[in-house]
């Protein structure tokens, strides 16, 4: 099917959901102020799964009243990109690599997303002259060696638009990678066609894809299509999630969504832990259990399943990678480490010069 005739059929209304009976319409108040912050948009290509009683897909998309209770601790932009947004569309937080926002609209409304006090905004545009300033912003930074295009979700816009943005940085000669951030392959695998790749390719950039991915029933057939388009034409694929209360915080799903992607042929690049943006408390779990969900992977999982577990910290200070306590200096040369595989912590003496020592028989 036509992508954006399948981009046409998400449910976008209250009613909608209502009548699926996904939400209550005594909530309608409280759900009309969630919607004010973040529109709805439940992808035409997810209804089945919740209709298949998949909490962890219902759970992503349709919004839920506890998004209205804000926690002092929570804010309106929890990871400083204003803060570093030089000119419009472009957020500069590290020297090599600008996030480029073409748009903040989505193929997909998910009510945790930390953006979301832009993202699903209509009226936003990167077009005409504010393009070109951003570009040009990117051409005078000779040490911006990528570009990441971000948003809102940039494989929304048309292969036209993207074509724009794709030929303006072709002409810049220190931007080497090209990365996209998106979460089509799982709400909208129809959009990943020959046009749009044929497009991204006009870049003329090595470029990598890093698909948004939370849950592994999200990794449906037409979504293994996409993929496999995407490596077909040596695009690099890696995978983003977010640990989420009632989506994925077990070590079975978890398990079950990293293996899938290694199988796939996609590495799990980063598990986040959720930003603390207004109204999302209800699907963080403390750090603390994190952790230790995390750290429980290694030793049991295959090294190629097991992303950085991160921490954004607020106020656009970066990502932290954050891991339980593996090792600990005892002094200058001894280490004590935690095994993954016993659960013991073993002594190493490590000097860093030769020790002449008599050699005794
Ligand atoms: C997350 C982020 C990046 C990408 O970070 P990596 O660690 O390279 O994946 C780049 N710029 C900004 C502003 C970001 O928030
Ligand atoms: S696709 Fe990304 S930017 Fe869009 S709503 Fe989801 S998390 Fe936010």
């Amino acid at each position: 099917m036509n992508w954006a005739r399948q981009h046409a059929r998400g449910l976008v209304d209250l009613k909608q959901l209502a009548a699926l009976g996904w939400v209550q319409t005594s909530d309608f108040e409280a759900l009309s102020k969630a919607q004010e912050n973040l529109e709805i948009r439940v992808p035409a290509h997810c209804v089945e799964f919740i209709q298949n009683n998949e909490t962890a897909v219902l759970r992503q998309f349709v919004p839920d009243v506890r998004e209205t209770f804000f926690l002092p601790e929570e804010l309106e932009d929890p990871i400083g990109d204003e803060t570093y947004t030089p000119v419009e569309g472009v957020t500069h937080r590290y020297p090599d690599r600008v996030l480029l926002k073409p748009t903040y609209q989505c193929a997909s409304y998910c009510r945790f997303c930390f953006r979301r006090y832009k993202v699903s905004d209509g009226e936003y545009r990167l077009e005409g002259e504010k393009l070109t300033t951003a570009l040009q912003y990117i051409k005078n930074n000779t040490k911006i060696w990528e570009v990441i295009l971000s948003g809102g979700d940039p494989l929304v816009l048309t292969d036209t638009k993207l074509a724009q943005i794709c030929e303006g940085l072709s002409a810049i000669e220190h931007v080497k990678v090209l990365r996209v951030h998106t979460r089509i392959p799982s709400v909208l695998p129809e959009r990943i066609n020959s046009a749009l790749i044929s497009t991204l390719r006009c870049a003329k950039k090595q470029l990598w894809v890093v698909w948004h991915v939370n849950a592994s029933v999200e990794m449906s057939s037409t979504s293994r299509v996409a993929i496999d388009a995407l490596h077909h034409a040596g695009i690099g694929v890696l995978s983003q999630s977010v640990l989420l209360r009632g989506v994925n915080d077990s070590s079975e799903a978890l398990e079950g969504l990293f293996k899938s992607l290694v199988e796939w042929g996609v590495k799990p690049y980063y598990l986040h832990y959720p930003d603390l943006a207004r109204g999302t408390s209800h699907f963080r779990v403390p750090l603390s259990e994190a952790l230790t969900l995390v750290g429980g992977l290694r030793g049991r999982l295959s090294g190629l399943c097991i992303p950085q577990f991160i921490v954004d910290i607020p106020g656009g200070h970066g990502k932290v990678v954050v891991e339980p306590q593996w090792s600990r200096q005892i002094s200058a040369s001894t280490w004590e480490f935690l095994s993954p595989t016993n659960g013991q912590w073993h002594r190493v003496e490590y000097q860093t010069s030769a020790v002449s020592r008599p050699v005794v028989e």
